[in-house]
């Protein structure tokens, strides 16, 4: 099954085609953070809905080449660098240290390429000297250089190409320097922004446009093709960067290379926060580190955060956060009590489909088909999880109808657990189905979180001394846990942990 995704570009839902020919890369581009303080809850949404979308396509086959750049220079950093009284680079490398751990505390795969926006200055002056050199981008009175939306059109480009825009309310020569404006003021916009004294000491010199600093917009144009090439399959963001940093950017790019610059946008929603816009006047303003001192987990904020479909509005509460708990304690409790059924020695209905599993290499054809649904009757058919799974997924990344498969798919196995009909094979294949599910929602499972690393490995240290028939290291060990508050209790499936 193709997956089928909303294409901002064409506001309709397409099956995902990537250019490669063979059909099987993909390119990809987030927009990053700009590291001026901590990503609140509303960045984090949108950055877990990446996660989901490199996710998805990696669970459909494809060697995904994932790119998030760092904005590390732009008008509010600057601001806040002359306010702090600090270097640039010292300002946005703990910003940036304080992103990525929550980047992973979220469980977000790390994008394979993290570019900075100051370690490519040249490639972003080259974009600028290339639009001017096309008669696109023009220095103006103040040393600024701007794009030209009146000769990018001139060209036959279209400047609107993800939302309409209202050109006869434009008045012709008006130019805008600042990164963010609303479609109303539609501009040209700063590609560099002359040095001001306002910048202090942030700036480069450039031999061809002077001293001066990139504007927000250009530096994704010259990072993503960069990495990625001219024309790439997708790209990814908030809704609120449609305009003007999206627009933009597919200006700058097809300005300069004349090609088409991303086949497929796709937009995440904006979040609310207990129904309101989230605000700090109002109180319900939260970054990822708020959450986590509240005693949530990452988990619990990337199970609540996958809730909703990524174009819908989301409400965030703490509500929700807590019924995030519950479910996932639903679906620990029974990964738990699967683990234990497939390490539990066969039971009559395996072991019975472990000795037709064996006749059947001999039978024909026919007598094949019948064993083999016989066996899924019994097991319990865990491949359905995955397929169900992927047929919600592939509609638009249908999150909500997923975790209904996941819930149904968990009550089905506890029916078959308490009645035993499941087996050893039964419960380790459905692992299996479980494991390919949570490799797109990455929410992982509690029992290793739970026991630290050093118990386990005290606990597998004690398993060796038995075997080896060294009691008394054995029990040396088993004091040693105890000490450390776990006792270790032998049970016929095998040395159980617990915390005393
Ligand atoms: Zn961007």
């Amino acid at each position: 099954m193709a997956l089928k995704l909303f294409n901002t570009l064409s506001r309709s839902i397409q099956e995902f085609m990537p250019l490669d020919p063979a059909g099987k890369k993909a390119g990809m581009y987030c927009c990053g953070p700009t590291v001026y303080d901590f990503a609140h809850i509303g960045n984090w949404r949108t950055f877990v809905f990446g996660d989901l979308v490199r996710r998805t396509l990696e669970f459909k086959g494809y060697a995904v080449t994932h790119v998030m750049n760092i904005t590390d220079v732009e008008d509010k950093i600057i601001k806040r660098v002359q306010e702090n009284k600090t270097s640039l680079r010292e300002f946005t490398g703990q910003y940036e240290a304080a992103f990525l751990e929550d980047l992973k505390t979220l469980n977000c795969l790390l994008p394979h390429h993290t570019p900075h926006a100051t370690d490519h200055i040249a490639d972003i002056i080259a974009l600028i000297e290339k639009l001017i050199a096309r008669g696109i981008a023009y220095k103006a009175a103040d040393g600024s250089v701007y794009f030209s939306i009146e000769k990018y059109r001139g060209c036959g480009c279209n400047y609107g190409q993800l939302l309409k825009l209202n050109f006869d309310e434009m008045r012709a020569g008006e130019r805008v320097k600042s990164d963010e404006y609303a479609k109303e003021s539609v501009a040209d916009f700063a590609l560099w922004k002359a040095r001001v004294p306002e910048d202090g000491d942030v700036f480069w010199k450039s031999e061809s446009l002077g001293e001066g600093r990139p504007g927000w917009h250009i530096e994704c144009s010259a990072m993503s093709m960069k990495v990625l090439g001219e024309s790439f399959d997708l790209h990814l963001g908030g809704e609120d960067l449609i305009f003007p940093h999206h627009e933009d950017e597919i200006a700058q790019s097809e300005g300069a290379t004349g090609k088409p610059f991303v086949k497929h946008w796709l937009h995440g929603a904006h979040l609310l926060v207990e129904g309101k816009k989230m605000s700090k006047s109002l109180g319900n303003f939260f970054t990822l580190r708020d959450l986590l001192a509240k005693g949530f987990t990452g988990r619990e904020i990337r199970y609540a955060l996958l809730t909703a479909h990524y174009r819908e509005t989301f409400n965030f509460t703490l509500d929700g956060l807590h019924g995030a708990r519950t479910a996932l304690a639903r679906i620990d409790e029974c990964l738990g009590k699967l683990r234990e059924a497939a390490g539990a020695p066969n039971s009559d209905s395996a072991r019975t489909v472990g000795v037709q599993s064996r006749d059947v290499q001999d039978c024909s054809g026919d007598t094949l088909k019948r064993e083999l649904q016989h066996a899924e009757t019994v097991l319990g058919a865990p491949n359905d999880l995955v397929a169900r799974f992927t047929a919600v997924l592939d509609d638009d990344l249908n999150i909500s109808a997923a975790w209904a498969a996941v819930f149904e798919w968990v009550r089905e196995t506890n029916r078959r657990l308490a009645e035993n009909s499941l087996g050893a094979t039964g419960a380790a294949s459905a692992l299996a189905a479980w494991e390919k599910v949570d490799s797109v929602l990455g929410i992982g499972t509690k029992s290793g979180a739970d026991v630290p690393a050093e118990i386990l490995a005290l606990a597998e240290a004690r398993t060796a001394a038995k075997k080896a028939k060294d009691f008394k290291c054995a029990d040396a060990i088993r004091d040693k846990l105890k000490a450390k508050g776990w006792v270790i209790e032998d049970t016929s499936k095998g040395p159980k942990l617990k915390k005393i």
